[in-house]
């Protein structure tokens, strides 16, 4: 059997024709950049999260970028975030001349605690980055508390988890804006690079707004120098067919996290599996193990034909682009143990149960030897 990590075909073989006659309008209509398709999406996705505003952008980046900015982040600022993420949370701190303060995670929810950012708050600090991981929302209420209590901006790096709730929010409605990707491979995928800011705030919106072209609300009058950050009408066509089964996606990718989980908690009880508490609801954008053999395992999974992935690797303290941070090895030990020992297997919703069986099987018959 061949499982690829991934199966974006299956998907879109899934929702072909509705998104074919999707894309056919915006191509009869040729109303390329903003327009009708764009608005109808913000209005669908600012209402699938619950806040008042949704911003299209080019990119996750793009709205991690652009959230910093309209937050006010610049020069001489430190913005807290965890180690364990993605560069490009790092890099839009970077854009905006601000200073990344890394901190460790926890090493069972893979997330940043609120004590251990309490530790590195300083007078220069104006920002909090929770990266809601995998798909499971960060611990937020501790975070807001303490992002109150110093006067600290929160800004949701939601980029792996559209539909996860905490409490009865849903993540993107949880800091002062989050920022979100539609990178094809992310639970809410276009068919290309996208993002979206939301945020309950007016003046965050209005802002964002200005920033994603080119510093203006009235064409050919600028008020500030700005980007060209647009999430283009065909993206939006895609992405307003997908939002529509994005819950039903989400809850079969639940249920593949609940079948190895139980399979891994019966029959492999050493194996880490992921540790969501009762608050929350992950949406599984990635399922990862723990396990010291973790290369080996890779290795004879990728020989059994199932394709796995690590997120990350290489900690980002420790990555050349961001050798000006100062960091060093031994710096976040948790977030270093964990780059050598998670494991992500293939989860999605067109996973089938004989393809679940089959891998979870392997890699039992892997412990066995
Ligand atoms: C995907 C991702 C991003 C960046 O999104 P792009 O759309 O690829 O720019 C940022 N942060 C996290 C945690 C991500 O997973």
């Amino acid at each position: 059997m061949n499982i690829p990590f991934l199966d974006l075909k299956s998907n879109y073989n899934s929702i072909k024709k509705e998104i074919n006659l999707s894309m056919q309008h915006v191509l009869n209509s040729t109303r390329f950049i903003k327009g009708p398709f764009l608005e109808k999406f913000e209005k669908d996705f600012a209402s699938y999260i619950g806040v008042k505003y949704c911003i299209g952008v080019a990119s996750g980046t793009d709205a991690l970028h652009l959230s910093l900015v309209a937050l006010g982040i610049t020069k001489g600022d430190e913005v807290i975030l965890p180690a364990n993420t993605f560069a490009a949370t790092v890099y839009a701190i970077l854009y905006c001349g601000a200073k990344p303060v890394l901190v460790d995670v926890d090493e069972r929810t893979h997330n940043i605690r609120a004590e251990d950012i309490e530790k590195v708050i300083t007078k220069k600090t104006k920002a909090i980055i929770p990266v809601h991981l995998y798909g499971t929302t960060a611990e937020m209420n501790l975070i807001n508390k303490l992002a109150n209590i110093h006067n600290l901006s929160v800004l949701e790096d939601a980029c792996q988890s559209h539909g996860a709730t905490y409490g009865n929010k849903k993540t993107g409605n949880l800091g002062d804006a989050a920022a979100f990707s539609f990178y094809p491979g992310k639970n809410l995928g276009a068919y290309g690079d996208g993002g979206a800011i939301t945020t309950n705030s007016l003046q965050l919106a209005t802002q964002v707004r200005k920033l994603r072209e080119y510093g203006s609300l009235t064409k050919y009058s600028y008020e500030m120098v700005g980007f060209n950050s647009r999430l283009d009408a065909l993206q939006a066509a895609v992405l307003s067919v997908k939002i529509k089964h994005l819950d039903a996606w989400n809850s079969q990718r639940r249920s593949v996290a609940n079948y190895y989980t139980t399979r891994f908690n019966q029959e492999l009880p050493f194996i880490l599996t992921p540790q969501i508490s009762k608050k929350h609801t992950s949406v599984y954008h990635l399922y990862v193990i723990q396990t010291k053999q973790r290369d080996a395992l890779a290795n004879y999974l990728h020989k059994q034909g199932i394709e796995t992935g690590i997120h990350y690797p290489i900690p980002l303290h420790l990555q050349p682009s961001l050798q000006s941070l100062g960091y060093k090895k031994g710096d976040f030990p948790i977030t270093e143990s964990l780059s050598s020992q998670i494991l992500s297997l293939p989860i999605y919703p067109e996973l089938q149960k004989k393809q679940q069986d089959y891998i979870f099987e392997q890699i039992a018959a892997f412990f066995k030897k």
